[in-house]
């Protein structure tokens, strides 16, 4: 269909009351085709957009009457627009006025949201487009779309019902008691609602990646919480202040997952002292996801997420891959690993995490890393490394100095709302 996209603007519904007025439909994408358990998806993207709409100022409501979900309140229709769009579950969202389920309401209320939609532009052909819910209604939805933009047309100066390629997509969608109407439709981020695929530890770096494929993975379901790995002591704060970032964007889109903050440069020096050499940047891999692993157990999630890309540097070949998940105790899930970098780049710009990527900070791969990075790391090898240190220890140590915060979350768990020091040990 041939929706406007700018931003919504709506008449006031004419001869009728509360509660009618302006509201926001919700269309579900996946979760409409659920089978018996469609009821529970539903639960969950209502309980998400109630999420989403904390601390929008005034009252709001929810309902749900059949596949779509009706969002309505206090606020501003263009805040709920707003709200709305950052729900992972829903198709599309449209400003619409509800309006009673009458011929004549109906005209007159289609009428306004015509014209209002015009406004300011150069529209010249315009559709209508009936979907009947309720099959009482007088009229089939084709004889009504007929009937609507012939009543319509001589009433817009210069609009022309143009099926094909129209400017405007009126749409009146009729339930038993009331009418939708609407003429703007913005694209939802579709996917499962997040939480309805269970818990997932993201593995959080600085930089483009990691951010895109957590996003990826909320988009099927998952709620996630993030963990980063500094350097600390031996590198400065700017990577915890980036991943503190990124985490507080990606919880614009999920009821707000805990960030876990690990300083790993004494181990990494472990590991180096230990003769690691060539196979210091998947050893330290593997103490990550080992360390995430046992995170994850004690936090409930079910799976690891990373964001390698198959072939992108020499820690992420096929034999490394193998060789980080041999380490770990939960599937590591890795939703970017057939994507090119440009298309990595190219989302991370549109989820707005990109700004902050780019931002310089000294990350706890380069140090210690090697000139030369293996790329067919052997099991072996590193096994002999890794008997050198007691990891079951170490990965205790490390999480005794975890350091939790909850990034866009008012009772952030820091006392300045934001990340404190890294632990130094
Ligand atoms: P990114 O852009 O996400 O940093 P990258 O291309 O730099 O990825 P690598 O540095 O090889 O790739 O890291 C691969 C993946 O390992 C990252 O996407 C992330 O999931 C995880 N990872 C790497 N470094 C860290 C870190 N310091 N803390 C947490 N996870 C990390
Ligand atoms: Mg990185």
């Amino acid at each position: 269909m041939n929706h406007l996209t700018d931003e919504p603007r709506l008449p006031a519904a004419r001869g009728a009351t509360d509660p009618y007025g302006t509201c926001v439909l919700l269309k579900h994408g996946e979760v409409a085709i659920k089978g018996r358990n469609r009821r529970l998806f539903v639960r969950r993207l209502e309980d998400n957009l109630r999420t989403a709409l904390r601390g929008i100022g005034g009252s709001t409501w929810i309902r749900t009457p059949g596949g779509i979900t009706v969002l309505g309140g206090e606020a501003p229709v263009d805040e709920l627009v707003a709200r709305a769009r950052t729900v992972v579950g829903f198709t599309s969202i449209e400003p619409a006025l509800r309006v009673p389920s009458t011929m004549e309401s109906i005209e007159a209320n289609a009428l306004e949201v015509l014209r209002t939609a015009c406004e300011g532009r150069t529209a010249t052909g315009f559709a209508v487009r009936v979907k009947r819910r309720d099959k009482t209604f007088a009229l089939t939805s084709s004889q009504l779309e007929r009937e609507l933009g012939a009543r319509l047309q001589p009433r817009v100066d210069g609009l022309r019902v143009n099926l094909t390629s129209p400017d405007v997509t009126l749409s009146v969608e009729i339930d038993h008691r009331e009418t939708f109407l609407s003429a703007v439709r913005h694209p939802g981020l579709s996917g499962l609602p997040v939480g309805s695929s269970g818990r997932a530890l993201v593995l959080l770096s600085g930089g483009y990646d990691s951010p895109v494929a957590a996003h990826r993975a909320m988009r099927r379901g998952l709620a996630c919480d993030f963990v980063h790995f500094s350097g600390a002591p031996y590198t400065n704060p700017a990577s915890v202040y980036k991943a503190y970032a990124l985490a507080r964007e990606l919880n614009r889109y999920q009821p707000p997952g805990e960030l876990h903050v690990v300083s790993l440069g004494k181990a990494q020096k472990q590991l180096a002292v230990a003769g690691a050499g060539r196979l210091q940047v998947v050893a330290q891999r593997r103490l990550m996801v080992r360390t995430a692993s046992a995170l994850a157990t004690a936090t409930g999630a079910q799976a690891l997420v990373t964001g390698d890309s198959l072939g992108q540097v020499a820690s992420q070949t096929l034999a490394n891959m193998a060789a980080v998940d041999q380490a770990a105790t939960l599937p590591v899930l890795r939703p970017l690993v057939g994507w090119d970098k440009q298309e990595i780049i190219d989302q991370a710009r549109a989820l707005g995490t990109a700004a902050i990527s780019v931002l310089p900070d000294e990350d706890c791969c380069s140090l210690l890393a090697p000139p030369q990075v293996s790329t067919g790391a052997r099991i072996g090898h590193l096994k002999v490394v890794e008997q050198r240190l007691d990891l079951d220890e170490l990965v205790e140590t490390l999480l005794a100095n975890v350091q939790v915060m909850r990034p866009g979350q008012e009772d952030d768990r820091t006392p300045a709302a934001g990340p404190g020091r890294p632990a130094a040990d």
